[in-house]
């Protein structure tokens, strides 16, 4: 799931993003709306945070040039007014939801969550299975058959990445930007070297694999049919 978090205090923002991306988001930060702005019209996101009061244009003219534009990404406003018509401002134009800073982040989690779950532009399944392999989403906890896989952050995040789109072929550039939320460069061979400590855990142990190179493509996750 990727977030954008439009927030001009540094603070906030780094903690909003740490957060987030310890909670398995990945999470792309912008200080000052216009930039926010253009970041949202051209990347591909599940969820927008919104800060109100930004130096350049605030979150209610972003919110407005969005709608307007036919974008339905679910938005979580934060403000720090606290008066009803602030409230209904933000509502009116299309917020989806709302927190009065300062909040806790527990608060802030739960309410990104249930976004999510009520969905923009699709349903979020809390849990994936493909074969034995089941995700648990929320709990970030895998399993295959009875056995629990501990898995680090980042190769749950593409092991997510990979059951999400099963069957299709996932180009190393897209694996980089998704979940690393870095600018492919061929001189790496991190996405390799991650995929091959994934599979080490997920598909060495067990009689049927689930991930696929496919050579001078890429990497994808299905059940192959026995031949
Ligand atoms: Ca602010």
């Amino acid at each position: 799931m990727r977030l954008l978090v439009v927030e001009d205090e540094q603070k906030i923002g780094d903690y909003l993003q740490k957060g987030l991306e310890e909670a398995g988001f990945m999470v792309q930060l912008s200080r000052n709306g216009l930039d926010g702005y253009h970041m949202a019209v051209s990347e591909s996101f599940d969820l927008l945070i919104l800060d109100v009061m930004l130096p350049d244009i605030d979150g209610w003219h972003i919110l407005q040039k969005l709608r307007a534009a036919g974008f339905t990404t679910p938005v979580l406003f934060l403000t720090a007014k606290d008066s009803l018509s602030d409230k209904v401002k933000g509502l009116e134009l299309g917020a989806d939801d709302y927190l009065i800073k300062p909040f806790a982040f527990a608060e802030l989690l739960a309410r990104v969550r249930s976004l999510l779950r009520r969905g923009g532009r699709q349903v979020v399944p809390d849990i994936l299975e493909v074969d034995d392999l089941i995700l648990d989403i929320p709990k970030r906890k895998a399993t295959r058959g009875k056995q629990r896989i501990i898995l680090t952050n980042k190769e749950f995040s593409l092991l997510e990445l990979l059951v999400r789109s099963q069957g299709e072929v996932l180009p190393r550039s897209l694996i980089a930007s998704q979940v690393w939320d870095m600018n492919f460069d061929s001189e790496t061979n991190v996405i390799d070297v991650a995929v091959r400590r994934l599979r080490a855990k997920i598909d060495d142990p067990f009689a049927t694999k689930l991930i696929h190179t496919v050579r001078g493509m890429g990497y994808k996750l299905d059940v192959e049919d026995e031949i």
